[in-house]
């Protein structure tokens, strides 16, 4: 009997540290060493050209262009927002190769650097910026007392890749529901958390542009890294819902398949909405076992952790955004 004990508490242990270390399993499980290879270019239409032989840029006005890395394996999009006074670089991609001439050939004002989210893919890694902002939450400011942030490990995930894990020296900080004037424009910051906790937005409240990251983009969401959580998720598609117009255009910052940047509207919003609340009320059943996927809509699905382990309580009090 005693020995039954034993075996039960042993069995108990082990799960919880399989539990507790489960995201860096998978990580680890999907690390490479080498550099991915490139994809062969794509054909990408009339409204895409390429800048050289690794990115493209769309504009998609005057004075807002997608840059895209079609060749990388994870296709990333990131936004180049100019107003009349300064420009915005939303993300950097993985840094495989430099965005900044990129966005230099396509304005001459000062550009500050903003991620949507602390990923190795979106940080850019390597290349530096000489004006960075980042979202203003109570656990960043306080890891950050001379304004230079060091990532964790789990924020950042490079370690896939094989990147070290950068220090940002931040020089602006942005609050949730902030504006962000750049001179004839003004964007306006969503925390939209769920992908990770410290996810943001941007809203260009004049064209209706919002730009998402990873918290939305038409393929597969994932809602089971580290940083992930799924409360967070429903509380950022609600703060997106509330705080953007329904004739916004969305762009992710992620892709599927050519041609162009990755487009959606407030209606997948909406639906995205509607299945996270379903999938907490226990309606909306997923398939597989880690990540479970939930199909979201004809172009959306979430990748998430078994319902077990999904924590719904989110982690910031939603602000007036
Ligand atoms: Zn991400």
């Amino acid at each position: 009997m005693k020995r039954l004990l034993w075996i039960v508490l042993a069995v108990a242990i082990l799960g919880a540290v399989a539990v507790n270390q489960r995201h860096f399993i998978l990580v680890h499980a999907m690390s490479f060493s080498d550099p991915p290879a490139l994809a062969e270019p794509t054909d990408e239409g009339a409204r895409v050209r390429w800048h050289d032989d690794y990115f493209t840029v769309q504009a998609l006005d005057e004075n807002t262009f997608a840059i895209g890395e079609p060749r990388y394996y994870q296709q990333n999009y990131s936004y180049l927002i100019a107003g009349s006074e300064r420009a915005v670089l939303f993300d950097a991609g993985p840094g495989h190769r430099d965005i900044r001439p990129v966005a230099q050939a396509l304005t001459s004002l000062p550009i500050t650097f903003v991620p949507s989210h602390f990923h190795y893919d979106h940080i850019g890694n390597e290349i530096t910026f000489d004006r960075v902002a980042v979202v203003d939450l109570p656990y960043l400011r306080a890891r950050a007392p001379a304004n230079r942030l060091q990532l964790t490990l789990e924020e950042h995930l490079g370690v896939a890749e094989g990147f070290a894990i950068p220090t940002l020296e931040i020089d602006e900080w942005l609050a949730p529901g902030s504006l962000v004037p750049l001179g004839d424009r003004t964007l306006r910051v969503l925390h939209t958390p769920g992908h990770t906790e410290d996810s943001i937005s941007l809203l260009d409240i004049e064209s209706g542009f919002l730009f998402t990251g990873d918290f939305i983009y038409p393929g597969p969401l994932f809602a089971f890294l580290p940083n992930s959580g799924m409360g967070d998720y429903l509380q950022g598609a609600d703060t997106l819902l509330r705080g953007s117009p329904t004739r916004a255009r969305l762009f992710g910052a992620h892709r599927v398949s050519a041609p162009g940047a990755p487009e959606l509207d407030t209606t997948d919003v909406a639906q995205l909405q509607s299945a996270l609340r379903q999938i907490k009320s226990g309606e909306l059943e997923g398939e597989g076992f880690y990540p479970v996927s939930y199909r979201v809509s004809s172009r959306l699905e979430l990748l998430a952790e078994p319902r077990w382990l999904q924590n719904w309580t989110p982690r910031h009090p939603a602000s007036a955004q």
